[in-house]
């Protein structure tokens, strides 16, 4: 019943069965999931996809499982939402946020991969699930996971903020706080997963966990009424979110719930952890790795694993890079929050100042229509904010006191 027809290496081309594999045994080129989308024009339309509930599994053909969908079946279809205070501000016409800040059921994107990883997983018949994260992943596992009755090891740098790893721990998953960055991490979690025989929903399966992301761009288009926006603005780690966007704007358009696609996509980063912006800028496909340091932690991923794909992505639709200091993210995430009423993690803040700086550059047009994907809720993330926000007005409790503070405010 699914609309897989296989894995096929993005280097190479050999093709491969659907595994809980990831990497072409010939030449080590990542495996991706290939579709009959011959079948799926004909059974997708938009009518068939609006009758659908409101998650992610209302594109479900274009997703890589077989069967019924098992977990998140409240994650995905998040608010795309006019902001026309924030496009004020930025001096442009047409603006809108995509708002994974109130994804189900863990407040970031990332419930969207893990709920198609997942039910893979299930497919795959694994017990036990397992990642390594920069946070907000293993949010996502912990809680998508015990939902659906797995094991679980999640594996994250133990300098992560404190309240991400509270976020993790009260799902009573087994977190293992490595005493290294994400690279070490991931490179400690690939040699695991090559011993034990655990689906590693970012490691051995990649290839059908990062289709999850696609669903945030088929909601972007179906959202702005079946239309592609001129740009859209996509925060990266990996890559692989914008690479899936990207990917599934084409996707529309192959099966033709989508007319025309002249859309540019812009990758931001963090000036700190920049190995994707800094390619783009240089003009060269080479991504030179670093050592990430900023605020922004959920994008610091030195040696990003889809950088190269993101920069095709990125080439293709003729957008472009850009980055930003730690200040210019917390700028970012107070006036998304002072304009838009919404309370974005280090993420967002990157997204939007890089928004900020490319409208300011001449690389997205001022008349244009332009979607910024904000992936995380700020309350994952407050430490971020110690220091930068005013402090509350402190009162005895009478009235006399509250008179006297709003005679200053006033
Ligand atoms: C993981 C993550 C991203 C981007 O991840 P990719 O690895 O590039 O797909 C963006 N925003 C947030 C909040 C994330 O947690
Ligand atoms: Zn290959």
């Amino acid at each position: 019943m699914g609309y897989v027809s296989g894995l096929k290496c993005r280097e190479c081309g050999r093709e491969y069965p659907v595994d809980p594999i990831y990497v072409c045994e010939f030449c080590f080129g990542p495996l991706e999931v290939v579709y009959d989308y011959k079948r799926i024009k004909r059974s997708l339309t938009r009518k068939s996809i609006q009758k659908r509930e409101e998650n992610l599994w209302r594109y479900r053909e274009l997703l890589p499982i077989d069967g019924e969908p098992q977990v998140g079946l409240k994650s995905g279809f998040t608010p795309l939402i006019r902001a026309d205070n924030l496009a004020r501000e930025l001096g442009i016409e047409e603006l809108y946020i995509k708002d994974d800040t109130v994804a189900h059921p863990t407040l970031s994107f990332k419930d969207r991969v893990v709920a198609v990883a997942l039910t893979k997983a299930k497919e795959f018949g694994f017990d036990t699930v397992a990642c390594a994260s920069t946070g907000n992943l293993a949010h996502s596992v912990s809680a998508h996971g015990a939902k659906a009755g797995f094991k679980r090891f999640v594996f994250i740098p133990a300098t992560l903020e404190p309240s991400k790893i509270v976020a993790s721990l009260v799902y009573e998953p087994n977190l293992i706080a490595v005493d290294g960055n994400y690279d070490e991490v991931n490179r400690l979690c690939s040699e695991i997963a090559n011993k034990y025989k655990w689906a590693f929903v970012n490691i051995n399966i990649r290839p059908f966990y990062a289709e999850g992301s696609k669903t945030q761009g088929f909601e972007i288009i179906e959202q702005l009424g079946w239309k592609a926006p001129d740009n859209v603005v996509v925060p990266c780690a990996s890559g692989s979110l914008l690479t899936k966007i990207w990917k599934s704007f084409k996707e529309f358009k192959t099966i033709g719930l989508l007319k025309e696609l002249t859309t540019k996509v812009f990758a931001a980063q963090a000036t700190g952890c920049s190995p994707i912006s800094a390619a783009i800028k240089q003009g060269t496909d080479v991504i030179r790795p670093v050592k990430p340091d900023t605020v922004a932690k959920s994008l610091a991923i030195g040696n990003p694993a889809d950088g190269f794909y993101a920069i095709q992505s990125v080439k293709e639709s003729n957008g472009y890079g850009e980055d930003v200091s730690d200040e210019e993210i917390i700028d970012g995430i107070k006036l998304l929050a002072k304009t838009e009423g919404i309370f974005s993690e280090t993420a967002g803040g990157v997204t939007l100042a890089c928004t900020r700086k490319l409208i300011e550059t001449g690389k997205i047009a001022r008349d244009e229509t332009t979607v910024i994907c904000i992936t995380g809720n700020g309350l994952k993330t407050q430490e971020a904010l110690n220091g930068h926000t005013a402090s509350p007005h402190y009162i005895k409790p009478n009235l006399a006191s509250f008179e006297e503070v709003l005679k200053k405010i006033q």
